[in-house]
This record gives C-alpha cells, sequence and structure tokens, in this order.
C-alpha cells in the first residue's frame, strides 16, 4: 500500500502500529479467543484496559494525585454542558473566552445554565488571534479556555492568570506538550486528535472543586457519580478506550511528551516556515497566536488552486482542504503525523513556487 500523508483535521492520524494492535483485538484479545468487542466491560481483562489507560493520562502528563481521570462519552460538545453542570453555581455566572467555533459553542450550552460573560472575543478578525490584556471577573466561578482552535488554526500560548478556576476545552491539543494539570480545575478533550479514535472524551477533574454548584445534576452529567463508579457509571466506550490506552502507551515508549512537543515544534517550524517564505502562500492566522497542531493558510493567487491541488493529491497527501469557515488549507500535524509527511508537503510547496518563479 502506498503510503498517505494523512493531515486530517479529527478524527486523524494514529500510530500505524497503534492500528494493528487494535485490529488483532477485534479478532483475539489478550489470548482469550475473544474479541474485545465480545467481551463484559466488568471482566478482569477490561477493568485492566481502563486502569492503564487512566494511569497512563496520569503519567504522561504528571497528574496531581488530588485530581481524578475518567473516560466518558458524548464528544467534548456535551462536555460543554458537563462543565457548566458541575462548575456553574446556582445563581453564578461564567466567564468565556471567545476564541471561535468550539468556544462559542461550549458558551452557548453555559448560557442554558445562568450567566455567561464573554471575557474578550476574536470575531472582529475571523478568529485569527488569541485575544490579550482582557480583565477576567473575579466573582465569576470559572473562566472557560480553548487551548487550541482547530478550524482556525490559533493556540493559546500561556495559561491566563485567573483568580477564579480555569476549565479548558484541549481536544486538539492535549498530549502534544507539556501542561501543568494543576492550572485547571477541569480539563476535558475529545480523544480523536492526539489520544486514540472517535467515541470517548477525557475528563480530568480537581475532586475538590466539585459539589458545589447546588444544583442537581443529571447522573450521565455529575462527575462526582462517575468519580464514584471508577468510570464504569455505565457501559464505557470499551473500544475506543482501549485504542486510547494503546496511543497513550505507544507516546510513553517513545519518550512522552516532552518528546513529542519537540517534534511537534520542529513540524511547525518547517511548515510556517515555508508558508512565511514561499511567496504563494500566506498564512491566516496571526503569528504569535499560531498552533503548532493546525496550520492555516491560503494560496497568494487563486489562479493557481487546480495546479496545487492536483500537485499535493498526486503526492499522497490528504486531508489539507481548510474548514469551509476558513477556506483555503489546513494541514493537522498531530502526534502521529511524521516530520517527513510535513516534508511531503513543504516539497511541493516549494515545487509550485519553482514552477511560477
Ligand atoms: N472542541 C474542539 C477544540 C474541537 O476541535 C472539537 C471537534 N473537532 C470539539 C470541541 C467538539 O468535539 P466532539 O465532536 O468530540 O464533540
Amino acid at each position: 500500500m502506498s503510503k498517505v500523508h494523512n493531515f486530517s483535521a479529527g478524527p486523524c492520524i494514529l500510530p500505524q502500529e497503534v492500528l494493528k494492535q487494535a485490529s488483532e483485538a477485534v479478532i483475539n484479545f489478550n489470548n482469550l479467543n475473544l474479541s474485545l468487542l465480545e467481551i463484559s466491560h466488568r471482566s478482569k481483562d477490561f477493568i485492566e484496559v481502563m486502569e492503564n489507560a487512566r494511569n497512563l493520562v496520569r503519567e504522561l502528563l504528571n497528574v496531581p494525585d488530588n485530581y481524578e481521570v475518567l473516560f466518558l462519552q458524548g464528544g467534548a460538545s456535551l462536555g460543554f454542558l458537563t462543565a457548566a453542570y458541575n462548575f456553574m453555581k446556582i445563581d453564578g455566572s461564567a466567564a468565556y473566552l471567545n476564541t471561535g467555533t468550539w468556544a462559542n459553542k461550549a458558551l452557548k450550552e453555559a448560557k442554558l445554565l445562568g450567566g455567561v460573560l464573554e471575557v474578550a472575543s476574536s470575531k472582529d478578525k475571523n478568529y485569527n488571534y488569541i485575544p490579550k490584556n482582557y480583565q477576567i471577573p473575579g466573582n465569576a466561578d470559572y473562566l472557560h479556555i480553548t487551548t487550541n482552535n482547530t478550524i482556525f488554526g490559533t493556540q493559546l500560548k500561556k495559561t491566563p492568570i485567573s483568580r477564579i478556576p480555569i476549565i479548558a476545552d484541549m481536544s486538539s491539543d492535549i498530549f502534544s506538550k507539556k501542561i501543568n494539570v494543576s492550572d485547571y480545575d477541569l480539563i476535558y478533550a475529545g480523544a480523536q486528535k492526539n489520544m486514540g479514535p472517535a467515541g470517548t472524551t477525557l475528563y480530568i477533574v480537581k475532586k475538590s472543586a466539585l459539589g458545589k454548584t447546588g444544583r442537581t445534576i443529571p447522573s450521565m452529567l455529575d462527575l462526582e457519580v462517575h468519580i464514584s463508579k471508577d468510570s464504569m457509571f455505565n457501559t464505557p466506550p470499551v473500544y475506543p478506550i482501549y485504542v486510547s490506552m494503546l496511543t497513550l502507551q505507544w507516546l510513553k515508549n517513545n519518550g512522552g511528551v516532552e518528546w513529542i512537543e519537540g517534534i511537534n515544534q520542529q513540524k511547525a517550524d518547517l511548515l510556517y516556515n515555508e508558508i512565511d517564505n514561499n511567496p504563494l502562500f500566506k498564512g491566516t492566522a496571526e503569528v504569535d497566536s499560531r498552533s503548532n497542531m493546525n496550520a492555516t493558510f491560503v494560496l497568494t493567487n487563486d489562479d493557481l488552486k487546480d495546479e496545487f491541488d492536483s500537485m499535493w493529491q498526486a503526492a499522497n497527501i490528504s486531508g489539507i482542504k481548510g474548514h469551509r469557515d476558513v477556506g483555503g488549507y489546513r494541514a493537522s500535524m498531530y502526534n502521529a503525523l511524521p516530520l517527513e509527511s510535513v516534508q511531503a508537503l513543504v516539497d511541493v510547496m516549494k515545487e509550485l513556487a519553482k514552477k511560477h518563479s
């Protein structure tokens, strides 16, 4: 099979060895002569998977002991509501940093429960930058941020300094770089970028921050209920959790988050350097807000679109068509994407420039 350079924005590329192990487990899991898909989630073999997955998260992100790790369902989209239910007090309020589509959707869900203040927004420039110098209200229950804006190709470079608890949607950059978990009361992330396939959502939550809203929380949205049942309140999504476990094991075996952070920086430097130096391309995000995960760019001359598109397709590049809200191109460079794939894209960009110089 010829190699495809997979720049998909999510679900996205996973390590080849993970895909191989994952496919084997569908047929014969742990030499049980049973598929992982046909055993009980209460079996010893699956409980071990769940525990390994949770422990790998702890190890890779240095999660402090007073935090809980959960693998739940509903995607980050349910996380928007879960965050508000568990952290916004009755008659309380929350502060949201509006950095794009997903941040907006999070804000919209929180409005169902109480007052929401948008502390800053980059909507004026189609979300191509991360706002700076905004005031965070000291009386809000929390500040919500989206650390990486998958659609617009922007990323927070620093955690805001905040006196109120911070909740972060890290769906598209978790495990891509070191973080300080204790900066946050809640981190949540859909698995389908750096962690595994779609179907499970990771929550990392400070236990002592829960149970303070005065609300009656529906069981499936209540993080305390999930903690009390060790992430098995209902039947967990066994396969996405298993594949996430394999992906996290791959990350650990190769050197962990510190290792991948270096490689992710190399990949981003390689591509942004080409975008900045090639006269046929222009980045859409402001330079100091650029994401190391999703690079968004356009052609400076739209007449070259068909030619460029056929060149990258011929080079076995897939998934770089931009999101409709931005247009142009988006190259997503998640953990499992090798540096050679970025080089392949850069080579095509150089070739186009050479033809038109
Ligand atoms: N937040 C961010 C930053 C995302 O990129 C996405 C999806 N791509 C979501 C939230 C929504 O996630 P889900 O589809 O898992 O609900």
